[in-house]
């Protein structure tokens, strides 16, 4: 057989999926698994986005569509950017993707060449080293333990950059960690970034999922400065239940969204009608729905934090987002359960998916291999008795 580019033995399969398929493999054999493993919102989307796919079918054009995404689906994203406080952008600025995930790799290959370096916070969402690794860039990972949050601190970046730097990712709120950068804290980051002619990627696109009455606030906001270079990524997986209809939305200078623009001609062409007309309807109708789903989220985060509370040693900065919380469980380290000792994040997921039917994601997937990532997006009923498997899993450890 012919040889693949040697770039594709960079590509890692996703540790993430190598739980849920271990998952499934258990569940198969008839155990009982609560899964705390998937980021996938536990609703489906509102009834006036079923109903705008259904018109869509009805009224099916036949043809191909724009690479840049519907009119209509610009103009919605648009006015939607504006309702956030993120107006000034035309329709030039924007450009949709197969799901958030396509328009980051193809930012990334748009301004990225070998041997560049992408400043990457750290614990990351995997995705992030990968597309980096994939594309022969040099990642720089800056530690942001629990000590500090898990929040990416302005002399940090300072430290960082080098006349090789050309982008570093922001994710706010985060994935793995929850955590929420406030207002001040954007201003500080941004304070810093500007003094740097390099890319900034701002993944917000758990931006509708914050807690607390917490102000949700953009790096360009404090800086408009930053509108030259920052790329502004959303998506309607997780806000409005929507993973499965590949809805990413970007908004950046005009050359990079020409380029991407360029990109998805010669790639996907464009999105499926269907699922724009669908999107169009999240973007403009009702957003109470959003709000109800980020409200349920919360209180399931105060469950969990909870929880954490009464297992001794366990360190959990309080997340203010997403659905995700990550716990420091490195106190377990050196113990062990039913005999079997835990060295490290990985046996921990292990014992407790194998011994107390709970799946969880190791920290190490993340950059972090102290903790572990919790994703309590699954139904209430499943969060409450794997919270209590967990439990009792750290009082039977010894
Ligand atoms: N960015 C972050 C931080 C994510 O957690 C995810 C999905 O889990 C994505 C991007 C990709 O989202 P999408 O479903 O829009 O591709």
């Amino acid at each position: 057989m012919p040889q693949l580019a040697p770039r594709m033995f960079k590509a890692r399969p996703s540790s993430i999926m190598q739980v849920v398929e271990k998952t499934n493999k258990l569940k198969a054999e008839g155990k009982s698994i609560i899964s705390f493993s998937i980021g996938v919102p536990n609703f489906l989307p509102a009834q006036h986005v079923y109903d705008a796919a259904h018109k869509a079918i009805d009224n099916d054009p036949g043809i191909y569509q724009p690479n840049r995404g519907t009119p209509a689906l610009v103009k919605a994203f648009l006015t939607w950017l504006e309702n956030e406080g993120l107006g000034g952008y035309t329709d030039k600025n924007v450009c949709a993707g197969i799901g958030a995930k396509d328009l980051l790799w193809k930012a990334m290959y748009a301004v990225l060449q070998p041997g560049d370096e992408v400043i990457i916070p750290t614990p990351y969402w995997t995705t992030y080293l990968d597309i980096t690794d994939i594309l022969e860039a040099k990642a720089v990972l800056l530690p942001c333990g629990p000590e500090q949050n898990y929040k990416l601190k302005p002399e940090q970046i300072a430290a960082a950059v080098t006349p090789k730097t050309k982008m570093i990712l922001l994710n706010n709120p985060s994935n793995p960690t929850g955590m929420v950068y406030t207002p001040a804290e954007i201003d500080a980051l941004a304070a810093e970034l500007v003094k740097h002619d390099i890319w900034v990627l701002a993944d917000d696109i758990y931006s509708r999922l914050m807690f607390d009455g917490l102000e949700y606030k953009h790096v360009t906001q404090s800086e408009p400065k930053l509108r030259d270079r920052t790329i502004l990524l959303q998506s309607a997986s997780k806000i409005y239940g929507m993973p499965g209809w590949r809805i990413g939305m970007l908004a950046a200078p005009e050359a990079l969204a020409t380029a991407i623009v360029n990109l998805n001609s010669n790639g996907i062409t464009n999105l499926p009608h269907v699922c724009m007309e669908a999107a169009v309807a999240a973007y403009t109708g009702p957003q109470d729905f959003t709000f109800a789903r980020r409200d349920e989220f919360a209180q399931k985060r105060d469950q969990v934090l909870a929880a954490m509370t009464t297992c001794k040693g366990v360190n959990c900065p309080k997340p203010q987002g997403a659905f995700y919380v990550f716990p420091d469980i490195s106190c377990t380290f050196g113990k062990s359960h039913n005999g079997v000792t835990i060295h490290n994040d990985v046996d921990f997921c292990n014992l407790l998916l194998e011994h107390a039917g709970v799946a969880v994601v190791p920290g190490s997937a993340f950059g972090e291999p102290k903790a572990i990532r919790i994703s309590y997006a699954c139904k209430p009923a499943d969060l409450a008795e794997g919270l209590k498997r967990w439990t009792d899993f750290f009082a039977a450890l010894q």
